[in-house]
């Protein structure tokens, strides 16, 4: 198929913000246009199929904002750059209210005034340009050509300022940036880690070889322009893999995690271990979902994909006792840590896959009042959901970063003895298209 620019109105935008258009009888959904946009774009073929890219906007949306990154157009990270504040709020609501009013309506989006430096956890992966400069960035969108970003928006000023000094090191301590087609080089990535509310941060440096020959030197210097850094850990990954992270970990300064306190308690975080990526809407979004459960102090509460333990440690001073189950070890194992060290003596963590525990409680016959459960983006699996029939605790708090899956989940839940009550989207993930949802869900009476 030759390339062809045509003419056409946006009528509706995909849950990744992409406007669909029809071409040829064919639905095809393109970057960075807007419903109710008319466009001119071209269209073309690749081993994807039918695909378009805007070239010109006839007729603007009034959401329509100049992106404020340069890398926009790139980088993939963010998709939403090109759409005002009301207009990304109003993409979010729609996206949930599509799904998901079949089941309740919808309250409206709880969104974050200030977008910028929300993010407190910083991936930059490393790389030789032709002209031997190292860079860092991350991955060009569908492609394995590291993109040079010096400063992203949306993370921790911090830790661009830590990366680029890093960067600066490179050269006087001979390190070489990892090529990945060629299997050679030391640093493959560096991960920042702060804590906006402790202020300390989390270095880690991803590295291909045990041998980090001048690491003690390199550490000091680190550390002397960067004051802030309390913890530098490197982590050694030679295998061949899109996983950032490796098995084996030396803590090189400070005492190997950071610490951050949410709604009042203080949790430990290690480099594996996953912690919700914007603090500020989190409190906001764990505070919806407390008042949503209305404690009275008696229940038995079971926290599914718990993580480090934050739900259940922010809820134990609510109820009588809580139960978290979390697959990753390493999470488990910060979570036992994170109760002892708010002296919390009534929740119990579990390393186990969900499903699995799940179906253990309900063949045990146990009781649970309220499950809160917090999947990762693919939501729950039907092993997890008919034990939680079986186990039948009176209200359950879903909360969701995928619309999709929940929507899924919410199907299978609703056909059998439940109903869903209340659904608040929150914004967490500013200029991308994630929404967070939180859901209360009632067992029928009888
Ligand atoms: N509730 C926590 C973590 C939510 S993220 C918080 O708010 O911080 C989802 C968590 O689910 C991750 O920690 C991930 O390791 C865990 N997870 C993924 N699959 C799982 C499974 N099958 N069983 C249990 N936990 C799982």
């Amino acid at each position: 198929m030759n390339k062809e620019k045509v003419k056409l109105k946006c009528t509706r935008m995909d849950e990744e913000g992409k406007g669909v258009v029809k071409i040829k009888g064919q639905e095809i959904h393109i970057p960075y246009l807007i419903q109710g946009e008319t466009a001119v774009v071209e269209v073309f073929q690749n081993k994807k199929g039918i695909q378009a890219k805007v070239l010109d906007i006839e007729e603007k949306s009034e959401h329509r904002t100049h992106p404020k990154c340069p890398h926009f157009n790139q980088c993939g990270g963010c998709q939403l750059q090109h759409l005002s504040h009301e207009g990304q709020a109003q993409f979010k609501q729609n996206t949930v209210e599509k799904l998901l009013k079949r089941y309740h309506k919808v309250n409206p989006i709880i969104t974050m005034e200030d977008s910028c430096s929300y993010r407190n956890k910083m991936h930059s992966t490393l790389a030789l340009e032709k002209n031997n400069k190292i860079i860092s960035g991350i991955y060009e969108e569908n492609t394995h050509r590291v993109i040079s970003i010096e400063r992203c928006l949306i993370q921790d000023k911090h830790a661009d300022e830590i990366v680029a000094s890093i960067l600066d090191m490179m050269k006087s301590f001979k390190m070489k940036p990892y090529d990945e087609d060629a299997q050679q080089g030391f640093l493959r990535h560096i991960l920042v880690k702060t804590g906006f509310a402790s202020n300390e941060i989390m270095v880690v440096l991803v590295v291909s070889s045990q041998i980090f020959s001048g690491k003690n030197n390199f550490v000091r210097a680190l550390t002397k322009k960067h004051p802030e850094i309390t913890t530098i850990i490197m982590n050694v990954n030679n295998r061949r893999t899109s996983m950032i992270l490796g098995d084996q970990e030396k803590v090189l300064y400070g005492k190997g995690y950071i610490e951050d306190t949410l709604c009042g308690y203080v949790f430990q975080i290690s480099s594996k271990s996953f912690y919700q990526i914007n603090p500020i809407q989190t409190e906001i979004l764990y505070n919806k979902a407390i008042e949503m459960a209305k404690f009275t102090g008696n229940e038995k509460v079971l926290d599914a994909y718990c993580g480090i333990g934050t739900i259940s440690i922010i809820v134990s001073g609510k109820v009588k006792d809580v139960i978290g189950v979390e697959l990753n070890k390493e999470a488990v194992k910060d979570a036992i840590k994170n109760a002892k060290r708010n002296k919390i003596s009534n929740v119990y963590f579990y390393n186990d896959d969900a499903g699995d525990f799940m179906v253990k409680l309900a063949k045990g016959k146990q009781s649970v009042d309220t499950v809160i459960m917090d999947p990762p983006r693919s939501g729950s699996d039907e092993k997890f959901l008919s034990a939680l029939i079986q186990l039948s605790p009176k209200q359950i708090i879903y909360i969701s970063c995928n619309p999709v899956t929940l929507d899924r989940d919410l199907k299978f839940l609703t056909q059998k003895s439940y109903v869903v009550k209340e659904i608040q989207p929150v914004d967490m993930f500013p200029e991308t298209y994630h929404t967070e949802s939180c859901v209360k869900i009632e067992r029928l009476k009888g």
